[in-house]
């Protein structure tokens, strides 16, 4: 599998590791945009939020559960903001869905 996330996944690509559980994986962004800049992303292959079929619902809800839990434990309780950028004009460069959650200082709108 040459998806660069089931790769850090399955442990053949360092990542610092935040979070798992038997559905998703959560690690360091390696090029941060905020003090916390954390993905969660799901334990199997799904290429983008678009290509998540209806089977899928309660994995989506789970990954945004996970990523709440991530930023409570992170003590991010003045707020953080999460971005699921999907295909290629939604600025999806990686292939394999993933919520980032980023917080620890003030958010603009709109995003670029
Ligand atoms: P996106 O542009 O929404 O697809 O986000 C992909 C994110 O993955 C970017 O923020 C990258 O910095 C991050 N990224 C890419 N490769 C790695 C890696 N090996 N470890 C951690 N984060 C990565
Ligand atoms: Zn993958």
């Amino acid at each position: 599998m040459s998806c660069t996330f089931c790769r850090i996944i399955e442990g053949k690509i360092p990542s610092t590791p935040v979070y798992q559980d038997d559905f998703c994986y959560a690690f360091a962004d390696i090029n941060p945009k905020a003090p916390v800049h954390i993905l969660v992303v799901p334990r199997e292959h799904i290429g983008s939020l678009d290509e998540a079929a209806a089977e899928k619902r309660a994995l989506l809800g789970h990954l945004l559960w996970a990523a709440a839990e991530i930023a409570r434990k992170k003590g991010l309780a003045n707020g953080y903001r999460i971005v699921v950028n999907t295909g290629e004009e939604g600025g999806q460069t990686v292939d394999h869905l993933h919520l980032h959650l980023m917080g620890g200082r003030q958010m603009t709108w709109p995003p670029g």
